[in-house]
This record gives C-alpha cells, sequence and structure tokens, in this order.
C-alpha cells in the first residue's frame, strides 16, 4: 500500500540533500570545533559554514547572531528565559502572547508566573490571527516582552509578524516569534520584520531532529539554559551536533531555494483539499482560509472523534494527525481549537493534514475520497451524530 504522509507539521522525513551532509560530516569531520589542531578545525569550519548559511535564510545581519540549540523546544524555553531575565534587571515584569502558542511557549510562560511574572494571552479570534493592535493595546509601561508565533502548528494561520515587531520596536519591549513552522516554508526576515529573537528546529524543513537555532539580535544578551564551555559565544554549553548543524544548513538552504514553486504547488492542493472537504456536511474550516501556511490543513467533523478517524485513514495509508502530536496520547481537545472558540465537542472531530513538497493531485483525489468515506462511516455508527441529525444537539459554531 502507498503511504502518503501528510503530517509534515509534526516532523518531515530527512531530505536526501541533508541526510548526505549528515553522514559525511559524521565520517569525515568528527573532530571537536573546540579543539585547535587541524580536525578540530575542519570541525570549526563546517560549523561557521552552517551559521552563515542559516543567517542568510533569515536575513541576520551578523552570523554570530545564530546560536545553535537541540531544537525548537530549547530555543523558545532560552528566548522567553532571556526575555524574562532582561525584564527583571529593569523591574519589568509582564509578559504578552497568545492563547494558541506551543507548549514549549505556554509552558515556560507558566514557569515565569510561579516566578511573578505577569501574563497576558491575547484572544486569537475565530480565524486565528492576533492583530498589531492588540498587541499594543496590551502594552504596559512594565512589558518586557511579546511572543507571538509566526505559525501555528495546528492551524496553520500566518501572524502579521511584521507589524506586530514594528509595535514592539516602536515601544522598545522585546519580541520573541516562534517560527518553527515558518521557517523554510514562507519568507521570514528577522531585520525588516523587527524580530529580536527567533527559535527554528532542523526536522521542521527536512533536516534531522533534536537540532536548531535561535536567532538573537545583536545587543540582545541570551540567558544560558545549558552551562558549560565557551560554545555558542557562552550562551549554550556543550560540544556542537557538527553532522546535525550541518544538516539543518543544508535542508533550510534548499527550502529556501525552492520555497516559491512549493509554496505555489502546496497551495493550489491545500485550496483543493479544503474545498472538497468542505463539501461534507456539518464540517468546519479552522483558521483563516488565506493568511495560513501553503500545506496546512485542518477541519472539524461534528459528530465523530478525531482519533476513530486517524486510526481508518492510517490503515488506508493515509497518515495524519488531530490536533498536535504532542498532545495525542491525551483525551483533552486540542488548546489551539479551544482558542478559536470552538466547543469541546467538536474540537474532538478535528483533523490536520500537513503537505510535503513531494505530494501529488492524485494523493489529494484520493485523500478526498477516503476521508469522505470514512467520516460517512464513523457517522453511520455514531449516537453523537445521529441526535445532530435528528436537531436534538447544536453547537454554536
Ligand atoms: C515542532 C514545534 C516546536 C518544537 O520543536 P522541537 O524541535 O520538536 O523541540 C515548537 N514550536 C512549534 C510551533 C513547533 O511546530
Amino acid at each position: 500500500m502507498k503511504i502518503i504522509y501528510a503530517d509534515n507539521a509534526a516532523t518531515t522525513p530527512v531530505s536526501p540533500t541533508a541526510r548526505q551532509v549528515l553522514l559525511e560530516t559524521m565520517d569525515q569531520v568528527w573532530g571537536n570545533p573546540s579543539s585547535l589542531h587541524t580536525v578540530g578545525q575542519a570541525a570549526n569550519e563546517v560549523l561557521q559554514k552552517a551559521r552563515q548559511d542559516v543567517a542568510k535564510c533569515l536575513n541576520a545581519q551578523k552570523d554570530r547572531e545564530i546560536y545553535f540549540t537541540s531544537g525548537g523546544s530549547e530555543s523558545d524555553n532560552q528566548a522567553l528565559l532571556t526575555g524574562a531575565t532582561l525584564g527583571k534587571k529593569k523591574g519589568k515584569m509582564h509578559i504578552i502572547s497568545t492563547a494558541f502558542e506551543h507548549h514549549a511557549v505556554l509552558h515556560s510562560l507558566k514557569r515565569l508566573e510561579k516566578e511573578g511574572f505577569q501574563v497576558t494571552l491575547l484572544d486569537v479570534g475565530k480565524q486565528g490571527i492576533v492583530t498589531p493592535e492588540q498587541v499594543e493595546a496590551a502594552i504596559r509601561p512594565d512589558t518586557c516582552m511579546v511572543s507571538v508565533m509566526f505559525a501555528n502548528n495546528e492551524i496553520g494561520t500566518i501572524q502579521p509578524i511584521a507589524e506586530i515587531g514594528a509595535v514592539c520596536r516602536k515601544h522598545g519591549v522585546l519580541f520573541h516569534t516562534d517560527a518553527v513552522q515558518a521557517v523554510g516554508h514562507v519568507p521570514v526576515d528577522v531585520q525588516a520584520m523587527h524580530i529580536d529573537l527567533l527559535s527554528l528546529s532542523a526536522h521542521k524543513f527536512g533536516g534531522p531532529k533534536g537540532v536548531g537555532a535561535l536567532y538573537a539580535r545583536t545587543g540582545v544578551w541570551l540567558t544560558n539554559l545549558i552551562e558549560g564551555g565557551a560554545q555558542e559565544r557562552g550562551k549554550r554549553g556543550g560540544t556542537e551536533n557538527v553532522p546535525g548543524i550541518a544538516a539543518m544548513a543544508a535542508a533550510l538552504t534548499e527550502s529556501c531555494q525552492h520555497m516559491a514553486e512549493v509554496g505555489e504547488k502546496l497551495t493550489v492542493l491545500r485550496d483543493r483539499l479544503i474545498a472538497g472537504l468542505s463539501q461534507i456536511p456539518l464540517t468546519i474550516v479552522n483558521g483563516d482560509t488565506q493568511r495560513r501556511l501553503p500545506g496546512n490543513v485542518n477541519v472539524c467533523f461534528q459528530g465523530i472523534e478525531g482519533e476513530s478517524l486517524l486510526l481508518l485513514l492510517d490503515a488506508k495509508g493515509i497518515e495524519a494527525s488531530s490536533g498536535s502530536a504532542c498532545t495525542s496520547g491525551s483525551l483533552d481537545p486540542s488548546h489551539v481549537l479551544l482558542a478559536l472558540g470552538l466547543p469541546h465537542e467538536v474540537a474532538h472531530g478535528s483533523l490536520r493534514l500537513s503537505l510535503g513538497p513531494d505530494i501529488t493531485g492524485e494523493d489529494v483525489t484520493y485523500m478526498l475520497a477516503e476521508i469522505r468515506q470514512v467520516v460517512d462511516y464513523l457517522r453511520s455508527i455514531s449516537p453523537v451524530w445521529e441526535a445532530i441529525e435528528k436537531g436534538e444537539i447544536h453547537y454554536a459554531v
């Protein structure tokens, strides 16, 4: 059976280029970049070249504004800790973020709250978009940081990052964006968008897992999460994952080169999927249909459980998700869908398809037919659906 992998927001396969760089670097450039001898310096060169490549893709002013980390979660943690530490020094202990951030941000905020910080989580509205006006209205004299994700990992909505960045810059407030879903997929320019701190992760754009980066604009003094040696300008101890970092840089460079053409292709297929799925009765499309990642589709089918849907689709070779990979395994509905104002019962029936560059029109045709069939089947055995059809249950959506 052919497998159609439509869960690229959870992780992507390692691209052939990244794989080749990973293996070659592991075999040939195994030195410690901190060693002064030739073998070590060869590794250091690979590291500096990777830093340059990542900086270029983000349009960072300087290579040294890129700090390599173990991935998106670590970068988010370090960014928030940094903003909080800098704020506390000035007696500013208010942080603004949104209700639909990744848990790496939300749980970091929870910890900061326990330490005395006040957190305002902005409403994301029915469309899943935060406005710069909302951010500006929430800024107080004691606000030290704003953290708004670039693109949401479940519903794919893209935030007006440049405008939010401009508001933050105007008020002298540090601006962090979790751009894990955006980097390599849509244009990101840290200078033009007034971004101070940005998180990215390799395995969301064809790189290996367990490696990522934190961009910190010159002048933003990072707080360490990991104390150790002088690696990463003393801001992140530990011998660098040289093969992973080199492979990440290769994957990012490749993604950025093909961004426009892949984006155009995926947008067409995404829109076909959204249009097709919308024809299934009592189906809700989650998030703004235009301002969203080229490969993201997220819908709720009333009267069914997302988990059952996923298992039946898996049996047909369609790999999708309901909510995010991080929350599957728990029975709580997605905090992102609840933030859109959906009732719990409806949020439970969600399906996320996140397309990769290799998807074809035939795959989309197959997915549309199979999803329709599985939804019809699950509804035919669902007592809740029966009640919905009889008009005994009505959800305000
Ligand atoms: C995947 C993801 C993360 C976590 O990245 P890891 O590298 O898996 O730690 C953080 N934020 C968003 C938006 C993500 O999609």
